[in-house]
């Protein structure tokens, strides 16, 4: 680590930051404020999370539920929006459920059930359903040809609010690989939507090295790590 600290580096990287959202929304004829910015501190510690908030940030999210529950325990929850954006055991479901405001990673039928068996008593969960729109074997996520009915499934679920879509672009430069990767979700969203009027408008997508090619094609929340942290610890 550098002596800088993250109140520091945030000076530095949120104006940018927030710059690139601003134009890539303005290229695409559309609106920055319909751009959430989720800033993406795994890795980093609890003081990460306080000079975010203190810079005005109030989406945060992990990919671990491990990390999350900690970080939920030393910041609260008043004024902060947890999200929980990596892959989820089914046995963690009900500890991210606790943690989290919103689930981006519910990746498998199996988990969606359990989570749903978990919330239908009480108040309900939020979350995105992940769909893996490059086949990469790598991705977790619905994928194929039955990803609408699945989905369509998965919406249905008691207790489920399922808010919108998430996905994970293979990490290249290739821009086509990218839009095919993010207008696919958009699609398949749109899809949907039409047999699913339930699910909702959201669309998790875009991350440091792609942000631009996804809100273009239609994100509302990008995940952002790396070019507002630095080059994570671990
Ligand atoms: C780490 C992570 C991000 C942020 O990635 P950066 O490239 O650091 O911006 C976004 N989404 C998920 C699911 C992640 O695990």
């Amino acid at each position: 680590m550098s002596t800088a600290t993250y109140e520091d580096t945030l000076a530095g990287t949120l104006p940018l930051l927030r710059e690139r959202i601003a134009d890539a929304a303005r290229a695409a004829g559309r609106d920055a404020s319909g751009v959430r910015l989720v800033a993406v501190t795994k890795g980093h510690p609890v003081e990460a999370l306080r000079a975010a908030l203190g810079a005005g940030l109030r989406d945060l999210g992990e990919n671990r539920v491990e990390e999350l529950e900690p970080k939920v325990e030393a910041l609260g929850r008043d004024g902060v929006t947890w999200h929980m954006v990596g892959h989820l055991q089914s046995r963690k479901a009900g500890r991210a459920m606790a943690a989290a405001d919103l689930i981006h990673s519910v990746d498998s039928g199996r988990l969606a059930e359990r989570l749903s068996r978990l919330a239908a008593d009480g108040g309900g969960v939020d979350v995105l359903v992940q769909v893996n729109t490059s086949a990469e074997e790598s991705k977790s996520g619905i994928e194929g040809d039955a990803a609408v009915e699945e989905v369509h499934r998965i919406s249905e679920l008691p207790g489920l609010r399922v808010r919108g879509l998430m996905t994970m672009a293979p990490f290249v430069d290739d821009e086509r690989v990218l839009t095919d990767a993010f207008a696919g979700l958009r699609r398949l969203h749109e899809r949907l939507r039409e047999v699913a009027p339930e699910v909702g408008p959201e669309l998790s997508m875009g991350m440091s090295n792609d942000l631009e090619v996804a809100i273009r094609e239609g994100s509302t929340m990008v995940r952002i790590g790396t070019a507002l942290f630095g080059e994570r610890v671990r």
